[in-house]
């Protein structure tokens, strides 16, 4: 029997962690890409395979409006609204948001915000729930890395303390309400499409096309597109801000993300409601959340200052 205590191989390898992330090795570059990559492309091969007998326009038009609309429910609504409260909604706004939110199928909404606002707390050091860094920088440990921040990590018994990190959440009565109905509303979010393609084509087959790609394929793509905000954002892109983590800028999920990739802009300013601030930037959740504001729905709108963007950007000249 050994006496030694184990290592906590959660620990993370460097404390404190340096600023910057360093140079990307090829290998690590590689797997991200591939791991991205590759289900993608054999989706996108499915298309055309399955078009005319199994997929059709009613099909696509279901899985993108689903796709926008639990999309939206996540980011302008579990993540910017109620992790980070960038803005104040009033109480119709409040639950539509949770609805769609819970619609996405991540979870219950409590538990999502709960383990987001750890991530906030700790990102990328230990105690953070999602950190691709946590086994080190090697090619190999970047790997188990990505894993454990893209899903890895879900399947993990540790839960976040939601009395901790969310009682604002549980002191809500219509919150716990909408936390509760989750099973519900995957039931929902599953098979309203079906519901609608059978209608819309007036067939079983269409109801079934339609779960599958409106329903199935439509929740694993944004699975993985919010998931990769977790492994490939704070591994891969740009750092234009200074963060005390590895979040990281990744320009080609911006528009699937709906804003979410400007994810090293979120990290320096979390609260801020949009998150893709630099010229050209593509964020759509934000447009939402001016759209919600225009309508009177949201309130005290937190936009981003250019002093505390000017602030926040890095400068390589220190005055
Ligand atoms: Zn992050
Ligand atoms: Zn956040």
């Amino acid at each position: 029997m050994s006496t030694q205590v184990e290592p906590d191989v959660r620990r993370v390898e460097t404390a404190p962690q340096p600023m910057l992330a360093g140079e990307k090795s090829p290998a690590e570059m590689f797997l991200v890409k591939l791991f991205a990559v590759i289900p993608a492309l054999a989706l996108a091969a499915a298309v055309p395979l399955a078009w005319g007998w199994g997929l059709g326009w009613v099909d696509i038009g279901l899985a993108v409006f689903f796709y926008t609309l639990t999309c939206l429910g996540v980011t302008a609504g579990f993540h910017r609204y109620f992790t980070h409260g960038a803005f104040k909604a009033n109480r119709a706004l409040r639950i539509a948001l949770a609805v769609t939110g819970s619609m996405a199928m991540q979870g219950p909404i409590i538990g999502w915000v709960a383990d987001h606002r750890r991530h906030h707390a700790y990102a990328d050091r230990e105690g953070d729930p999602h950190s691709p860094w946590i086994f080190g920088t090697s090619a190999g440990a970047l790997a188990k890395g990505f894993w454990h921040a893209h899903m890895g990590w879900m399947f993990q018994r540790e839960q976040t303390n939601a009395a901790r990190f969310a009682p604002d959440l549980l002191a809500d009565a219509d919150i716990q309400r909408v936390n509760r109905w989750f099973p519900a509303l995957t039931a929902v979010t599953l098979l309203a499409p079906a519901l609608i393609g059978g209608l819309a084509t007036w067939s079983w087959w269409g109801a079934l096309t339609a779960f599958f790609w409106a329903g199935l394929v439509r929740v694993a793509v944004l699975h993985h597109v919010t998931w990769s905000v977790n492994s490939i954002c704070h591994m891969v892109g740009d750092r234009p801000f200074e963060a005390r983590d590895k979040s990281a800028n990744f320009w080609p999920l911006a528009i699937l993300s709906m804003g979410e990739s400007w994810h090293n802009s979120h990290h320096a300013d979390p609260t801020c409601a949009r998150h893709g601030v630099g010229r050209g930037q593509i964020d759509v959740s934000a447009r939402l959340i001016w759209v919600f504001e225009k309508l009177g729905w949201a309130t005290r709108v937190r936009w981003p200052k250019p002093e505390r963007l000017a602030r926040n950007r890095k400068t390589t000249s220190s005055s």
